[in-house]
């Protein structure tokens, strides 16, 4: 019997696309077989197991009936990670809690068949809204380079430590253009760096899908929007893309 750390894949709401970043790791997969026994994970394999040493959660939690299997995974597990925005902070899924109520968001999607009854009435929640999260791994989707760094991290034992500076660097050491400057609000004065800046420097803003940094210059974001004549509702708006709020993503590193 293999004695490497035996680790499983999860997934709740989302698009998967997370898990497609671990799957497509190429001959890093390799790596990643020497490293641990990979038990569970239902998009590349069969196959079940009764405890882990790891547990990586991807989505967030849509339904009522989710909560007792990540309730029942979590308690088989020594340490569960939160792996992408959707598990993070609730990611997109999240935009439904801004609607007036349920049922619309409902009757939105599902029109004349919403009455059907496996359909109910839950709010998204991030995973650590429903247990205990010992590591978050941001991003949508994330970064599969920064993911097979976090593994080998809390393999060895420690606390990987994330990127905690904002996208502008980045963007700034590549010579971007400022997309302030072409009238586009960009969030990365305040969103964690570790993508290499990459929706600015293709002309694309920043909607903070890693979350924020742990201590953000909210008043260094404040004189550039007002530099630029912009609102801080119209700021809130974008973090809402991603279910970010500046206030308590701070604490998910
Ligand atoms: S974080 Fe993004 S890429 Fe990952 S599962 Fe959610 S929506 Fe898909
Ligand atoms: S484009 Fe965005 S990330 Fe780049 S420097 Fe401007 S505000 Fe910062
Ligand atoms: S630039 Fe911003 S939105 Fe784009 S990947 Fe990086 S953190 Fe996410």
């Amino acid at each position: 019997m293999s004695s490497k750390p035996k680790v499983a894949f999860f997934d709740f709401a989302c698009c998967e696309g997370c898990q497609l970043q671990v799957a497509n790791l190429e001959e890093e997969i390799l790596v990643l077989a020497q490293m641990v026994d990979v038990v569970e994970f239902r998009e590349v394999m069969t196959g079940a197991a009764p405890a882990y040493d790891i547990a990586f959660i991807e989505g967030s939690i849509t339904r009522r009936a989710d909560e007792n299997r990540l309730k029942d995974i979590r308690n088989r597990s020594k340490l569960l990670v939160a792996y992408g925005q959707c598990a993070v902070s609730g990611g997109i899924n999240k935009l439904k809690n801004r609607r007036p109520g349920m049922d619309e968001v409902k009757k939105e999607v599902y029109g004349d068949s919403a009455g059907m009854p496996h359909l109910d009435t839950y709010p998204t929640k991030a995973i650590d809204e429903i247990v205990a999260v010992d590591f978050y791994i941001p991003g949508c989707p994330v970064n599969r380079e920064e993911f097979l760094w976090v593994v080998k991290e809390l393999l060895l034992g420690k606390t990987p430590r994330l990127p905690n500076y904002p996208v502008c660097v980045n963007c700034k050491l590549q010579e971007n253009a400022c997309l302030f400057d072409f009238s586009i609000i960009c969030l990365g004065p305040l969103a964690r760096a570790g993508c290499g800046a990459v929706c600015p420097a293709n002309g694309v803003a920043c909607c903070a899908c890693r979350g924020t940094v742990d201590n953000p210059n909210k008043n260094a974001m404040h004189e550039i929007l007002l530099k630029y004549n912009y609102t801080v509702e119209e700021i809130k708006k974008k973090f809402d893309i991603f279910a970010v709020d500046p206030e308590v993503q701070s604490g998910k590193k």
